[in-house]
């Protein structure tokens, strides 16, 4: 047999990608999270049905997509973020290759409708898996961006038998708004489940309207047990809020950790908290925090993976130091009579 060498069509070659991006309900609402983010969006409101499954709605008071640039919104490999190679050297976005539209779109029933401005006129397309072909059609939007994206995977029965219950699925989602919540106290946000509004944050910048959110997002409890903590040194500065160990959780479901603003989950980082609190926590409890951890962007590199949930420090050693010495010293704090160790 002479096997022949093909082009994939543009559908399965979209779906194969999509392997990487679309995972699960949750990595959609990430994607167009972060989308509505980079196009400025103050305002973000989310609905969901049936964990997802169903149907996953994200609006936005973005800029909007152009009428011309619609179609392109949804095709792969297309960006407005960058258009040459030097600008991935200093992509401030948060995406950037031009994936997740094209991806979301080839594994479910997508349609985006957009407005650049007042006039109440805006467009949209949509876009069902099968054939790729974008229709378009004028509709009525305010400035803003509203992406509808409907039965996840209808088209991938193999997928779709690895998602879980919905109820499950409802949390990875809630999980994935919270991150997002804890990183953007300049942006509002509100969830809705099945009709039933879940968190509603309103925007704001200051300590209270912060601990605020920080309270709304981790519970009163967390809030009422946290240090509130601001070390700097040698560059490095770590911001934030610490439960105290009396706090500690059977799940590690509240720790949440920023480097520069992104959420990051990372093995330097998870040894330097767990060493914190190794003397103070009984085994098998987990600790509560959320941290900031602010540095020159040049000595740490965040597009190790296409998620970009992990990050690479240049001088690990120094901010696992920093980390443990800072986080050590807060806890220490709150129990004389206990020894201070050095950070080494
Ligand atoms: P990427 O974010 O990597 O550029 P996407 O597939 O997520 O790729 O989005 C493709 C393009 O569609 C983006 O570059 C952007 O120009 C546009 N876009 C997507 N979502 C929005 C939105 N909510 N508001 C404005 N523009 C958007
Ligand atoms: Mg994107």
């Amino acid at each position: 047999m002479h096997e022949r060498i093909q082009q994939l069509s543009p559908r399965l070659a979209n779906q194969i990608a999509a392997g990487e991006v679309v995972e699960r309900p949750a990595s959609v609402v990430k994607e167009l999270l972060e989308n509505s983010l980079d196009a400025g969006a103050t305002r973000l409101e989310v609905d969901i049905d049936n964990g997802g499954i169903k149907r996953m709605k994200v609006h936005d008071n973005g800029k909007g997509i152009e009428r011309e640039d619609l179609p392109m919104a949804l095709a792969r490999h297309a960006t407005s973020k960058i258009h040459a190679l030097e600008d991935l050297e200093a992509v401030a976005t948060l995406g950037f290759r031009g994936e997740a539209l094209a991806s979301i779109s080839s594994v479910a029933r997508l349609s985006l409708t957009s407005s650049r401005d007042e006039s109440g006129k805006g467009w949209q397309v949509s876009a069902e898996g099968r054939d790729m072909q974008a229709q378009l059609a004028p509709a009525a939007h305010p400035r803003g961006t509203t992406v509808d994206v409907r039965d996840l995977f209808f088209n991938t029965p193999a997928r779709r038998k690895f998602l879980r219950t919905e109820k499950t699925e409802f949390n990875r989602i809630d999980d994935t708004i919270k991150r997002l919540a804890l990183s953007r106290f300049d942006v509002s946000i509100s969830l809705r489940h099945n009709g039933k509004g879940v968190h509603n944050l309103r925007a704001g910048s200051g300590r209270v309207e912060m601990e605020r959110r920080v309270a709304q997002v981790c519970g009163p409890a967390f809030m009422q047990n946290a240090l509130h903590i601001d070390v700097e040194r040698s560059g490095l500065r770590l911001w934030g809020w610490v439960a105290e160990p009396a706090f500690s959780r059977s799940q590690a479901d509240l720790q949440f950790f920023y480097v520069n603003g992104r959420a990051i989950r990372d093995k330097v980082v998870s040894h330097a908290v767990r060493r914190a609190y190794a003397d103070v926590l009984y085994h098998g409890r987990h600790p509560a925090f959320v941290l900031y951890l602010e540095l020159d962007p040049a000595s740490v590199d965040v597009n190790v993976h296409p998620t970009k949930h992990e990050v690479r420090f240049r001088d690990g050693r120094l901010v696992h130091d920093f980390l443990f010495g800072s986080l050590h010293r807060a806890l220490a704090d709150v129990r004389p009579g206990q020894r201070e160790e050095g950070t080494a």
